[in-house]
């Protein structure tokens, strides 16, 4: 089985799982560049599975379906369209199509029953864990979105990373704020640039890098610690109060 990413509007990448006949895919906020991958590669799909219900991730739902009934994966208590496979933490999803299952965590803060989807050494998890950043909290509260982010680290550092935005070089420039003496950012930084340049996805990372390098999964280091304190203006330690802060931090950045 192979990843690969189709992209949607400006900055979604709606990822494909395929082999030589079938092929799933992951948020699909867009039917028509989903399709005329599907058609270009003589491609059968086979599961659609969302990891939240905003529109971007969901939008092309309906029109695929419509074309193709598969079963459509995704958060029991989200509204996702065509909906056929209610799923929350402890589920699996089985495409016996692609050989492949994954189990499904429970990750609210950004939607409040946001799932991801685990296997394979992939984690799909839609707009919780960003390359280098994070979501927005429109649904759920810090304490929520800084449990799903713990979750998501405590997978091996191996897991391949795939998000539902490019975001990356943007991300980076706020962690270079956070933490401006950390190394590993600029090497980061030098790499995705190359790989924006030459119009490849900076995606997948791996959830190592992003414990080296993502600002939100490190609200126990003393650097990000010590710059959510300026930020605040006041001495904060407990990393849910340090998570919201730089949270914070970055909406206004
Ligand atoms: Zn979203």
């Amino acid at each position: 089985m192979e990843i690969v990413p189709v992209n949607a509007f400006k900055d979604n990448y709606v990822w494909t799982l395929r082999n030589s006949s079938d092929a799933a895919v992951v948020d699909p906020g867009d039917a028509r560049p989903v399709l005329d991958y599907l058609s270009r590669e003589k491609l059968r799909l086979c599961a659609i599975l969302a990891t939240h219900h905003h529109p971007d991730h969901t939008g092309g739902i309906a029109e695929l379906v419509a074309r193709q009934r598969v079963p459509v994966f995704g958060p029991r208590n989200e509204p996702i369209p065509a909906l056929t496979h209610p799923v929350s933490e402890g589920d699996r999803v089985e495409i016996p199509e692609l050989g492949v299952s994954f189990s499904v965590l429970d990750i609210p803060g950004h939607t409040r029953a946001h799932v991801a989807f685990y296997g394979a050494g992939a984690l799909f998890c839609g707009d919780t864990l960003f390359a280098c950043g994070c979501g927005r909290l429109f649904e759920g509260t810090a304490d929520q979105m800084f449990t799903s982010l713990s979750k998501l680290a405590a997978l091996p550092d191996e897991t391949r990373v795939y998000c539902g935005h490019e975001y990356t070089l943007a991300n980076i420039g706020f962690a270079k704020a956070v933490e401006p003496d950390n190394r590993s950012l600029g090497e980061r930084e030098a790499r995705d640039r190359k790989a924006r340049d030459a119009g490849r996805p900076t995606l997948p990372s791996t959830l190592g890098e992003e414990k080296a390098t993502n600002p939100f999964l490190r609200c126990r280091e003393p650097a990000v610690i010590e710059s959510a304190n300026k930020y605040l203006g006041s001495r904060v330690a407990d990393p849910v109060r340090v998570f919201a802060a730089i949270r914070d931090w970055k909406n206004r950045f």
